[in-house]
Formats: C-alpha cells, structure tokens, sequence
C-alpha cells in the first residue's frame, strides 16, 4: 500500500495531486477528510469533490479540532488522507444514530470474513461512543478498532460525513479487508495517577458531580488549589481522572462545566467507579519515547492513521509534535484531534481520552528496522519542573508501597490481598483459569517471643516472609494476613501443584537458620479455587483446614 497526505486548497491543487500520485488509475483507494472548517455543507462539498475526480474512491470524513498530516500539525485547515490498496478492499458507509439505527446493519453492511481494521468516526457531542464501542466489538472482536469522536474549537457543533450526508448525531465507518493486510495499534498515555483513589458518588453518563462525597470542583480546589477556578475548566485539563477500567486505564479529562460545580467529561463514569488525579509526566514521556518507538520499528508500516484527542494537544502543544514527527520519521502519517479515542485491539474495548492513539498498516511484511527516528530532546525543559515532576513521581510511588505493603516485612498487607484475591476470582471466572491459595499460620509463635524478646520474633517474622517470597513464582502473590499469618495467591495452580509447593516451603522453613531460635514449624491450610466462589468463600476453606491442621498437631498442611 502507499500514502499520501495533503492539505486542502482548491481544486486546481487537487487535480495536480491526484495527478502527481496517479489515484485515477488506483482501484483501492481510501479517503479521509479531515476538516477544521466547521461546515457541514462545506465538508460534504470537499468530499463531493473528490468523488467525482475519483468516483472509485471510499470516502469518510470529520470536523477536528485541528489535522495532522505529514508529521505537521494544522489548526485550520482541511487534511486529505489518500491510502492506495494493493489487495485490501474498502466498504464505508454513514449511519444515523436513532430508533432505528443497529449494530447488525454495519455487521451485514461492511464486515467480510477477512476484515482486518475499522476506522470509525462519530460525532462528539452527542451520540454514546461507548455504547458503539462495545456494540461494535461485540459483533466483530476480531477486528482492530480505531478512529475518533469529531471535534471543534469550541465544544458546539461537530459532524461527520460523506459526499452524500453528514450527521451530527452519528458515525461513519471504513473497514479495510484482505488476507494481506497487517494492523498494529497502540495507544500513549503517560498520566502518573497521584493521590489516593477516589469513589464517584455522584455522576450522570459523563457528567460528574461528586467523588468521596464531595463536589468535584472542591476537589480539584483541594488538590490543584483555590486559582484553578480562573479558568474552567481547561486549567483542569492537565490533571486528568484516571479510572481503571476492566481492561485498561482510562484517563477522562473535563470538557465543560456542565453546571455549577459539576464538569462534563470526554467519557462516562459509573457510580461506584475508582478514580485518581493524575499530572502528565511530559518529561519522562519524552525521554522514554525513543525507546518505545525503537519498538515500533520491528512493525510492519506502510502508513499510520493518528487519532490524538483535543486536551492532550491542548496540553503538549509542540512536545506532543515530538511522538507524530517521530512517527513520521518512520512512516506517513495522518489524522486529527479528538473528543475521545476509539481503540480496540484483543481485549481493550474503550473510548479513551487524552491519549495518542495510533494505527499501522500494511501489505507487506517488511518492518522499518532500517529507518532512523528522529531525535527529540528534553534540553528545553524547566529544571525544576523537571525535578518537581520527578520528586512527585517518587514520593507518589513510596505512598502507594507504604499503602500496599506491610512495612515489617515488606510483603503485600491485608488490604492488597483483598483486592488482589478479589481480582484473581474475577480473572479465574472470566478465563476459567484455577488458582490455589496458602494460610500459613506459624507454629507456637507467642512463645518466641515470650522467651527471646519481641525484636527476635520480629526477626523471625522478616526471615520466615523472605523464605516465603523466595520460594513461590513471580506472579505469586504472598501477603500478610496478621501477626504470624501469611497467605499466598498461587496463580495458575492446581491441587497437586499446590501440595508440592507447601511441601517446598515446609522443607525450606526447616532449613533456614533463625538463630536464636532452634526451629520454627509451620501450619498451613490450603485449597483451590471453585467455580462460584468468592472472596469470603474461599478464604473460609483454607482457614478451616489450617484450624485442623493445628488440632491435629501442628506442623503439616491441610486441603480443605
Ligand atoms: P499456634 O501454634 O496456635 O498458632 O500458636 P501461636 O503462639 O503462634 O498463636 P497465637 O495466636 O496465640 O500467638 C501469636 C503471637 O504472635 C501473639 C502475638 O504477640 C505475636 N505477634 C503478632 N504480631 C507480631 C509482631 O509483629 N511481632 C512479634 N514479635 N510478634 C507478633
Ligand atoms: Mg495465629
Ligand atoms: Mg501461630
């Protein structure tokens, strides 16, 4: 395939650069009209147009926020995107979201058996874009997903459209087929979530009125300061909520203020959702990007389409030209400013906001390894931005480990464990996977400490967690329930698994020296996760056998 992108002018412009690139002759060809011209008259004008010079052309296009073509940036100009197909066919078509729009129609419509990619655009502003996201990957979840909400300047109007149509309330959608065809997407984010997790306790879709209880504008008041009120609500926009989604974290960023004191967001928010204040770490990003493109360079590339939101370019300005002319020193690239990305590859499903989302695609197989990235540099930086930046980053980090960790032992607390087992029933659900979980409860433990002092039965307690740690995998999880109780989250562990693994740990305990003490045994309870279980459930079956097995004499292990 090739690629060629231009900005609008007119149509003698035009002429020539279909002329220079041969697109009359071209059988597969894929148009994108990216326009900042807010007009829906003018955009279904431009790609009229273009079909009656290319009348084979497939042709989708929406209003920005600004265009991207070239590795440039562009305010207010219209970006046209011409990829030319070797094998890959195009089908597109624009759907009106009401009472009788279905998800089915686009599945009959544009899916073929060898459909590799969708490119979607929807308004955006008014039509649920998550709502289509999800749809749509439920019909089609072997397809790369990728596109954008459309965009303006000022939050009020927004279309997409054809040659023929164009809605406010809708979306238009390509889909590239051929057993040829290679897709690759990826999306950057770079937010460091900062603070403690907030719960959403009053919201409305995408508007958002109070986390912990608390209006949100006293929260960003609390957090970002009293001056942040100036200038609402993009003063906000650097410090994006993250929310963890099932899959994937989402950063959503406020758009408007919706009412008094409460914001909308570029995404919805459900009630009970866990969210975080998050700052862009643009200096880190910056100097971990070569590294991350270097990657991008085994992929196969012939073209990207870019789709980054409106906030985040708000946000970065020129440092967000950084990660397109990178790109671009790999491969074409094209695309627009966002209110909200599509992205969907495997199991992330989401409309993202504030991130860079990117697709390649190609009909070769031959990756960019040769090519050279441009370099990008951090020199221009404010040192002690730069430095406050990294100062919050640690002191961020070293929080979340006191929150998370026990800090005699340094092993996961109970609170972590919770979530953690919470997670894994989730997981063992969903991909019917097993597990096994350990209470290991030390033997006769009041008495070391009765006859060599609390300090040496702290000691014990760091050297017995260390033997634990040292002995399971990577992915274990090992935590301290209480006093002298551990527990382990085995992963991917069935019954005679888990059995080897306690005989391990109960060899190991014996050999390791807590010197003063003489010998330290063990009493463990055990058991594998069963359908159906949850959290409650399954930690009663371990803490009933470890009850037995300390009846029945202590040191020794009990499946329950
Ligand atoms: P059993 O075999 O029935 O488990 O007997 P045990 O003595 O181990 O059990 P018990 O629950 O009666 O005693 C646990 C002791 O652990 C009591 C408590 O003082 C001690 N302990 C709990 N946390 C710590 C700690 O952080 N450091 C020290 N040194 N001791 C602790
Ligand atoms: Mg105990
Ligand atoms: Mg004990």
């Amino acid at each position: 395939m090739r690629s060629y992108n231009t900005t609008y002018t007119d149509e003698k412009e035009l002429d020539n650069f279909i002329y220079k690139h041969k697109l009359e002759k071209e059988e597969n060809l894929f148009v994108q009209i990216f326009s900042s011209v807010i007009d829906a008259n003018y955009c279904v004008d431009v790609a009229k147009s273009i079909k009656e010079k290319l009348p084979q052309a497939e042709i989708i296009g929406t209003t920005t926020s600004g265009g991207i073509c070239s590795g440039k940036m562009y305010g207010n100009t219209t970006i046209l995107s011409f990829s030319v197909f070797t094998h890959t066919s195009i089908k597109s078509k624009l759907y009106q979201i009401n009472n009788n729009f279905s998800v089915e129609n686009i599945q009959k419509e544009l899916l073929l058996d060898n459909t590799k990619a969708m490119i979607i655009f929807s308004d955006g502003l008014k039509s649920d874009a998550e709502l289509l996201i999800k749809e749509i990957c439920a019909i089609a979840p072997e397809i790369v997903i990728a596109g954008g909400r459309a965009a303006d300047k000022a939050f009020e109007q927004t279309y997409i459209f054809t040659e023929n149509e164009y809605s406010d309330n809708g979306c238009v959608i390509a889909t590239l087929s051929s057993e040829n065809l290679l897709v690759h997407s990826d999306y950057i984010l770079k937010w460091t979530p900062i603070g403690k997790e907030m719960i959403v306790t009053k919201v409305d879709g995408p508007i958002l009125y109070e986390l912990d209880g608390i209006p949100i504008l006293e929260i960003y008041k609390k957090y970002l300061g009293d001056d942040i009120v100036k200038n609402l609500p993009s003063s906000c926009i650097p410090f994006p909520l993250l929310v963890n989604k099932e899959s994937v974290v989402v950063a959503r960023a406020p758009i408007t203020l919706a009412k008094e004191n409460a914001f909308m967001y570029a995404g919805k928010f459900e009630l009970g959702e866990k969210v975080r204040l998050s700052f862009a770490n643009i200096e880190e990003w910056t100097v971990n990007q070569h590294e991350y493109f270097e990657e991008i360079k085994s992929k196969a590339a012939e073209a990207a389409y870019i789709y980054s939101c409106a906030a985040r370019k708000a946000l970065l300005g020129d440092k967000l030209m950084d990660e397109i002319n990178i790109l671009e020193s790999l491969v074409p690239t094209t695309g627009f400013f966002t209110f909200g990305e599509y992205f969907y590859q495997g199991e992330i499903a989401e409309l993202l906001n504030v991130t860079t989302t990117f697709i390649l695609l190609s009909e070769s197989d031959k990756p960019q390894k040769d090519k050279k990235l441009i370099e990008t540099g951090i020199e221009d930086f404010d040192p002690i931005k730069k430095a406050l930046s990294n100062l919050v980053k640690v002191a961020t980090q070293e929080l979340e480990h006191l929150s998370t960790h026990d800090s005699l032992t340094s092993l996961y607390n109970r609170r972590e464990y919770l979530q953690r087992i919470k997670q894994k029933i989730k997981s063992a659900q969903r991909y019917t996977t097993e597990f096994g979980l350990i209470i290991i409860d030390i033997d006769f433990f009041k008495l070391v400490n009765d006859n060599y002092g609390h300090d040496v039965g702290d000691e014990v307690l760091r050297r017995f967690a260390k033997v634990l740690r040292d002995n399971v995998r990577e992915d274990d999880i090992v935590a301290r329930w209480g006093g002298e109780e551990f527990v382990i989250i085995a992963d991917h562990t069935g019954k005679e698994d888990l059995i080897h693994l306690v005989e391990n740990l109960q060899r190991k305990i014996a050999k390791v020296s807590f010197s003063p003490v003489p010998k330290i045994t063990a009493s463990f309870g055990l058991t594998t996760y069963k359908d159906g279980d949850n959290s409650e459930e399954i930690f009663k079956r371990i803490d009933n056998a470890l009850y037995v097995a300390k009846n029945n004499g202590r040191d020794q292990y009990v499946l329950g």
